[in-house]
């Protein structure tokens, strides 16, 4: 099958160069589907794995769409952890590189506020917070999400793991009536579904299943054991190979 390459997805001259500057040769499947999909408006519910390429699969369109002279919040992603959120941030910056006035900003818990509102107070366009973090900084009027066009749920099976849905639907509920809503996970149980049903329009959904997983000259099969006995079986099967 023949790959469309970045080209046929006709991005800006900018975001082209930093894709080649970072030396991505060819669009992976999920950015394939993506890209073209949040580029034309569409909402998206994406099955993604870590290593699809799922960041520059939401990231190229978010910077493509942004609006440098507007300095408001244009793009909200939303990730489990500060791990994630410095990881998304560092992607967008690399693939802003080449388009001025983009400002960038991961917000998480754990960093002092003060050096984010700071930030924020300069006008920051995309900003990739943990929800925690983010309620914060609504109640304290440090971020107002009025202007968002696009919002992105990275990992929202994990988010919903980690007990932050109520904290996500009131994120939501500060978005604007009209705007794009991208959910990335993993899997989707009906959690997920349900905020998918409450806060997307005519969602697309993409499967997209991490193919380089497995490898074929692997041969992988499981043992089922109770949880305590998990590390003497795993010893045993060592021993044993
Ligand atoms: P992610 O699934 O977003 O965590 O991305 C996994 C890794 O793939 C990251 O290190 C990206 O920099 C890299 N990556 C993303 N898109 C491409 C691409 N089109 N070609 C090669 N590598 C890529």
């Amino acid at each position: 099958m023949e790959i469309p390459s970045f080209s046929e997805l006709q991005l800006s001259p900018g975001i082209m160069k930093a894709i080649r500057d970072i030396g991505y040769e060819e669009p992976t499947p999920i950015q394939q589907q993506v890209i073209p999909l949040i580029l034309t408006g569409k909402d998206v519910a994406g099955q993604a794995y870590t290593g699809t390429g799922k960041t520059a699969a939401f990231g190229i369109p978010a910077i493509e769409l942004c609006q440098p002279t507007n300095k408001n919040v244009q793009t909200l992603v939303l990730c489990p952890s500060r791990e994630l959120a410095v990881q998304v941030g560092a992607e967008l910056n690399k693939l802003s590189m080449h388009k001025k006035g983009i400002s960038i900003l991961p917000v998480y818990g754990g960093q002092p506020i003060e050096r984010q509102i700071k930030a924020l107070s300069r006008g920051v366009q995309i900003i990739i917070g943990t929800p925690g973090r983010v309620i914060d900084h609504i109640k304290r009027g440090t971020l107002r999400l009025d202007t968002v066009s696009l919002v992105v749920l990275d990992e929202a099976d994990q988010m919903l793991d980690m007990g932050f849905r109520d904290d996500i639907e009131e994120i939501l509920s500060h978005t604007p009536a009209e705007h794009q809503t991208v959910i990335l996970s993993a899997t989707f149980p009906p959690e997920i579904l349900d905020i998918s049903r409450r806060f997307q329009k005519d969602p697309i959904d993409v499967k997209m299943v991490h193919q380089e997983l497995t490898v074929p000259q692997i041969e992988q099969y499981y043992i089922e054991v109770r949880e305590p006995a998990k590390a003497d079986t795993l010893i045993r099967v060592l021993e044993f190979y």
